[in-house]
């Protein structure tokens, strides 16, 4: 079924497009233009869902077949392949993502199905012969429905990154994906259902919100939650699923700090520097939020920030030449405004002020201009909270030791970056930072074969790596006594 022909977005259940009574409209937030309506998941959806998931999980042989689950999730990654302008387009319509970072949350997708098709064939057991004649076994079973909940700021590479491993793994899956990518949902939904060989009900796709969310959470017949999103709202989940004694992992928010030691190459290191502020205009968990400065260079950084930061097109994805999209609803922008002047007005100093458009051709859109804020209270709000936007702190240090301080003091630890020339400073330094993911002299590259996660209050469990698996594993160990004991 064409995506296009079914007019309203809907969900995708058990093999079929489903409405929902209540229709609301998607936003073009580079206009504030509805591009089309879409189906408004509530509780009623999201146990329909659970209902096609359970039957697939207990009549279809998808728990079973290994080699059925690896040769369709490398079927979905062609698929991807091969709707990637489309999904691009639509990222760009309806997320605000320029072209190049909407091809590159696209690319993900493949990689990753790929990834958890190799898995699926080589995720074995462990036995042993315990003792003589006695035999354990460890085998490893899929734990049931799997429900995958992922945030608006990358819809098709997070929601594949929780459904992936959770197809391989043997489950079933319900993804309830927010209602601010509706269209980008239901495209992706397409792309799965024309999987060829997907048994119908294994992976089901609603657009909703925490209400159906919450439903998945304290469903009995949905043991496994891979959620993505904030930290409240993974504390929140958290307690939720606790109730039901339930498998979670928890991808939450970030604080990234960015280290500049002195002998930093600035020329490389700067433009890295603003990539890591601007790429999904700061919407990213992984955003560059706080520059860490080693006082002997802070002037030189000062003033070539300000130059490359005031020079960043801003503009509509539309545009082959902006550099950075919308912010996802114009609520948001007054928010990200209002966390600036606060921290003004607590004593942040401005280099670069960025702020709100709200001149010419992009003012019925919902534009931010990047902002650059030099700091020296580490306790400010605009230090220690997310912002979610293209909103950079900078402070300075003075020594290695107060650099790694400065950068653990916050109840984050998704990310960080270390910018120096020296041998032996970043990887000290690295070892030191409480973070999931460190990158030297580089921001947010992450490969499926390595794991993918937060430290503290960014996080609970890993995606990506080789035991991505376990999430929707259950390890039944199996002793047998059958005989073995050698013939006297
Ligand atoms: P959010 O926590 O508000 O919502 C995330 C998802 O959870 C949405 O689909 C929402 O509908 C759903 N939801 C909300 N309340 C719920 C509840 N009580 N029960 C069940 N579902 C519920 O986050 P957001 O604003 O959509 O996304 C931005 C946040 O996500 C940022 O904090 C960002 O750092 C984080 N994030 C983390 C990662 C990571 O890999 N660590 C990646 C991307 C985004």
């Amino acid at each position: 079924m064409s995506h296009t022909a079914t007019k309203v977005a809907m969900h995708w259940i058990g093999g079929q497009w489903v409405d929902s009574h209540e229709h609301r409209d998607s936003i073009n937030p580079a206009t504030g233009e509805t591009i089309g309506s879409y189906a408004m998941g509530a509780p009623e959806d999201a146990q329909r869902a659970i209902d096609a998931a359970t039957r697939a999980f207990r009549e279809t042989d998808w728990r079973t077949d290994r080699a059925l689950r690896s040769r369709v999730l490398i079927r979905m990654a062609e698929r991807f392949e091969e709707r990637t302008d489309d999904l691009v387009e639509i990222l760009g319509l309806e997320n605000g993502k320029v072209h190049p970072q909407g091809a590159l949350e696209v690319a993900f997708a493949p990689e990753t199905l790929r990834f958890n098709a190799a898995l699926a064939l080589t995720d074995v057991g462990t036995n042993s012969v315990v003792s003589a004649g006695e035999l354990s076994m460890v085998v490893r079973q899929p734990v049931g429905v799997a429900g995958i909940i992922a945030p608006w700021n990358s819809p098709v590479a997070l929601g594949i990154r929780s459904l992936a491993p959770a197809l391989a793994a043997g489950c079933t899956a319900v993804m309830n994906l927010p209602r601010q990518t509706a269209q980008t949902n239901s495209l992706m939904a397409e792309v799965i259902g024309e999987t060829k060989g997907l048994p119908p009900g294994v992976a089901n796709v609603i657009t909703g919100g925490h209400v159906s969310g919450d439903l998945l959470v304290r469903s009995p017949e949905v043991p496994a939650i891979s959620f993505t999103g904030s930290t409240g709202t993974g504390a929140q989940i958290g307690a939720a699923a606790a109730d039901n004694f339930k498998r979670v992992g928890l991808e939450l928010g970030g604080k990234t700090p960015l280290l500049l030691f002195p002998d930093a190459d600035l020329d490389q290191a700067l433009p890295i520097v603003v990539s890591a502020l601007i790429v999904f205009s700061g919407q990213f968990c992984m955003t560059g939020s706080r520059l860490l400065v080693h006082e002997q260079i802070a002037e030189d950084v000062r003033r070539d920030l300000a130059r490359l930061l005031d020079a960043v097109k801003v503009g509509p994805a539309a545009d082959p030449e902006s550099e950075m999209g919308p912010i996802i609803s114009r609520h948001d922008v007054e928010r990200i405004d209002n966390v600036v002047e606060d921290a003004v007005s607590r004593g942040a100093e401005v280099i670069v002020r960025g702020g709100p458009i709200t001149d010419g051709p992009l003012a019925a859109g919902f534009f931010y201009r990047p902002t650059l804020l030099e700091v020296s209270d580490n306790s400010l709000s605009i230090v220690q909270d997310e912002v979610f936007g293209p909103v950079l702190t900078m402070q300075t240090f003075s020594s290695e030791a107060e650099a790694i301080a400065l950068a653990n003091e916050t109840i984050y630890g998704l990310s960080a970056a270390v910018f120096s020339r020296d041998v032996d400073i970043p990887l000290r330094v690295a070892l030191g930072l409480e973070a999931g993911s460190v990158w030297v002299n580089d921001w947010a590259k992450l490969h499926d074969q390595f794991e993918e996660g937060g430290f503290k209050a960014s996080g609970v469990g890993r995606m990506r790596g080789f035991s991505v698996i376990d999430d929707f594993i259950e390890f039944k160990h199996i002793r047998l006594q059958p005989g073995l004991t050698p013939a006297a």
